[in-house]
């Protein structure tokens, strides 16, 4: 029998209502993780929307010294505050828009990608006025029918940026695209998806296309097929331990949630049977009881639609949101078994990654949403706590 070692509780430091403690040693062990996963090919963390709630630049940082050579994000402003933060790790953002800062991101030598003509213009206006080559990675639309090139127009956005790479303006280093569906493994549109890639893999090639790096794996791709890791594989979700498949839990892939989310008990006291709780009074007592008050509201992030619903651990217990989410609390019934064991001051856990606590997953399912849009949406009201030593 093999026993684990004890974890140590994760700790709300003094004083503070709210904070969401995120572990930097878990995000380097999931890189770790997820580099097993796919042994064959580079790993780009992708730390966009400020990685996934849990803080740019020592999710980067941690996820860098877990084995990550690249970073993703989605626009120019999450690379440059990289750059500005002083990461030089090879970086790519994918989402710009005309206009954007492109002489910025070729000074500070960000990889940009690149989904149509327009685009290119203006980096190539960019890259004389800098006086320098832009790394660009070609974006194709393999069936998303979002952002990327489309196939029909593949052929001409290879034309033109070889042309600029031949001026010496830009430098084609990429060519990737982003999946549908790979978090269900069985739709056949992933199958269409890398047949699509491919094609576009070889027109480029045709073309006079060197890429040094072909990629196309999001987590669940990263996490169920191998045949879409090629060079690079671009997890996000992952890195911070949460699971792409609602139904398969994070440590099956041997990842652990890198968030944990605390309230600090701001009041405890008796309300009587029958009385309605929270606005709206949606939840009314069943008998006399108690009632917690945790200042964690929709102003931090929580989903209002996960009202009655949302579970909160406290005192060892799992509990359910009594009544509506507020701005900035939600209030908890302990009638079952939490009566006289929970005082204010006491630590409530929303979500987090120890055994039989409430998961991000949870929260999910209560919201009628997905576990990315749970700690994404976490507000800037609370307080992001990093714990851990990966990366400092
Ligand atoms: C967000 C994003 C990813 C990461 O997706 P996960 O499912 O979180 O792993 C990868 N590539 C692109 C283009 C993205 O926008």
């Amino acid at each position: 029998m093999s026993v684990s070692p004890p974890v140590p509780p994760i700790e709300l430091p003094e004083g503070l209502p709210s904070a969401a403690v995120i572990d930097l040693d878990a995000i380097a062990a999931n890189v770790r993780a997820l580099r097993g996963h796919a042994p064959g090919a580079g790993l780009m963390a992708v730390v966009k929307a400020d990685a996934y709630g849990h803080g740019l630049v020592p999710a980067a940082r941690a996820a860098l010294a877990g084995g990550a050579a690249w970073l993703g994000t989605a626009q120019l402003s999450e690379a440059l505050a990289l750059r500005a933060a002083g990461l030089t790790a090879p970086t790519l953002s994918w989402l710009t828009v005309p206009g954007d800062r492109y002489a910025e991101a070729i000074r500070q030598g960000v990889d940009i990608g690149v989904s149509a003509g327009w685009a290119l213009a203006e980096i190539a206006a960019a890259a004389r006025e800098v006086g320098g080559t832009a790394r660009l990675h070609l974006k194709v639309d393999t069936g998303l029918n979002r952002n990327g090139c489309t196939l029909a127009d593949w052929p001409q956005l290879l034309e033109d940026a070889l042309k600029l790479q031949a001026d010496g303006l830009v430098s084609v280093v990429g060519g990737f695209s982003h999946f549908v569906s790979a978090d269900e493994p069985a739709d056949p549109v992933n199958a269409r998806q890398l047949e699509n890639f491919v094609t576009a893999l070889d027109l480029a090639t045709t073309a006079g296309a060197r890429f040094e790096v072909r990629h196309i794996a999001n987590s669940p791709a990263t996490l169920s097929n191998p045949d879409a890791h090629f060079d690079l594989v671009r997890p996000g979700l992952s890195v911070y331990g949460l699971s792409p498949f609602p139904e398969r839990p994070p440590h099956e892939f041997g990842l652990r949630p890198a968030m944990t989310l605390l309230g600090r008990v701001a009041n405890v006291k008796r309300v009587a049977a029958g009385q309605g709780v929270s606005y709206g009074h949606t939840y009314v007592t069943s008998t006399d009881t108690e009632v917690a008050v945790v200042p964690l509201g929709y102003g931090d992030g929580i989903p209002r639609h996960a009202s009655g619903t949302g579970p909160v651990q406290l005192g060892g217990r799992r509990f359910r949101v009594s009544g509506r989410v507020c701005m900035d609390q939600v209030v908890v019934d302990l009638a079952d078994g939490g009566i006289g064991r929970v005082a204010a001051g006491d630590v409530a856990v929303l979500f987090g990654g120890a055994p039989g606590e409430p998961s991000a997953q949870d929260w999910a399912q209560a919201a009628g949403t997905i576990n990315y849009e749970i700690v994404t949406r976490l507000g800037a009201r609370v307080p992001r706590v990093h714990t851990g030593s990966a990366g400092r």
